[in-house]
């Protein structure tokens, strides 16, 4: 029989033991990372540029299921959501700070599991983890995650730059992290009620990807630069289409027309829809987790996007007064609501 790998309880070495044994490694790389981990607090230098800084908080039983969650993954995760937010304003990433809560059924080598994937997102994105903080949860596991990262002040993003007939732009495609979701909620439902079953996830590995091992568009500051173009708002796609374009207009004063036959999806995420009888249209506006880049662009820019292969045009900004509206591929015209995804809304009363 193999002999089962000795796992050690964090007690055995300690908070400080641990912090070392999950941080001896760690190089810095970038010029603005001063002082990283080991004094009071990281030292940085940006010298005269804009320090664009964003934070996110993820908890155990709301944002991850660890029973069908890789530890690995969920670390690599944690990383590019703070990154994406950083793309979302234009900006580059340069460094990261972790703190972690953890619980009694974390052992050694869970943590490293969670660093593992943490330091695969740093060396991927090309930040450094300059910092963190470790504590003690009674409940389960809590992941903070702070990026931070640069630009130049004229090359800044923000969500109220938006008007009257600009382009509505998308990277990628949507509605996969969703679906992926759902088919490892599938398959964990299975699973509880018959563990011998093996999980029937083949021919899905994309959109499982997408949920499991998504990626910020950090490529998009670059391609903005090459094509000449500059968005006049932007926001990443987090909580689902329809609650970012709101975002967009609320911020921007302006209105939308969104055409549902223009939303880019692939195959995988409209195949998983029809299996489990979900229209795509709902795991796109709806879905969450898709971490692609929501964007608007004056007309005048068309004809240099328009043969780019990762920007899809799915509307134009209109006067506020026109509303936000969503073009069904009928050719009908309804109102857009945002029903993305929100942690803190409570469950329907049931009747
Ligand atoms: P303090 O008592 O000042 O909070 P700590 O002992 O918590 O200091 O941290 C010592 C060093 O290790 C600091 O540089 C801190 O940023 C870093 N650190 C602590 N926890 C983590 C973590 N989970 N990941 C990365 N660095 C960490
Ligand atoms: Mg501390």
């Amino acid at each position: 029989m193999p002999e089962k790998k000795r796992v050690r309880e964090i007690s055995e070495i300690g908070e400080f033991g641990l912090i070392d044994l999950l941080t001896k490694d760690i190089q810095l790389k970038n010029a603005s990372s001063v002082k990283g981990i080991g004094d009071d607090a990281a030292v940085l230098d940006y010298k005269d540029k804009q320090v664009v800084i964003s934070t996110d908080l993820l908890t155990e039983g709301v944002h991850f299921n660890l029973m069908y969650v890789p530890l690995k993954h969920l670390g690599y995760k944690s990383v590019v959501v703070n990154v994406s937010d950083l793309c979302a304003m234009n900006a580059l990433p340069r460094q990261i700070t972790v703190s972690l809560a953890l619980s009694g059924k974390f052992s050694v080598e869970a943590v490293e599991e969670l660093y593992a994937g943490i330091k695969r997102a740093c060396a991927a994105y090309e930040v450094d983890l300059v910092g963190g903080d470790t504590t003690s949860s009674l409940t389960g596991l809590v992941i903070s995650v702070t990026a931070l990262g640069e630009a130049e002040k004229e090359e800044l993003v923000f969500r109220n730059g938006a008007k009257p007939n600009d382009l509505l732009c998308v990277t990628g495609d949507l509605g996969g992290a969703y679906m992926g979701l759902q088919l490892l909620e599938r398959e964990n439902e299975v699973f509880k009620v018959n563990p011998a079953m093996k999980p029937h996830l083949k021919g899905y590995d994309y959109i499982l990807e997408r949920q499991l091992k998504p990626e910020a568009r950090k490529d998009m500051r670059g391609v903005f630069k090459e094509l000449g173009i500059k968005p006049s708002s932007m926001i990443d796609i987090s909580d689902g289409l329809s609650s970012e374009i709101l975002h967009l207009c609320t911020s921007s004063g302006t209105g939308c027309r969104l055409y549902e036959e223009k939303i880019p999806m692939d195959n995988q995420t409209r195949k998983m829809a029809e299996e489990l009888h979900i229209n795509p249209l709902v795991a796109a506006l709806n879905g969450g987790d898709d971490y692609e880049l929501l964007f608007t662009l004056p007309l005048n820019d068309y004809d240099r996007i328009r043969n780019h292969p990762d920007i899809t045009v799915i509307g134009n900004m209109t006067n506020q007064s026109e509303g936000t509206n969503l073009i069904t591929t009928g050719g009908s015209e309804m109102p857009l609501l945002a029903q993305g995804w929100n942690p803190l809304k409570k469950p329907a009363d049931p009747k």
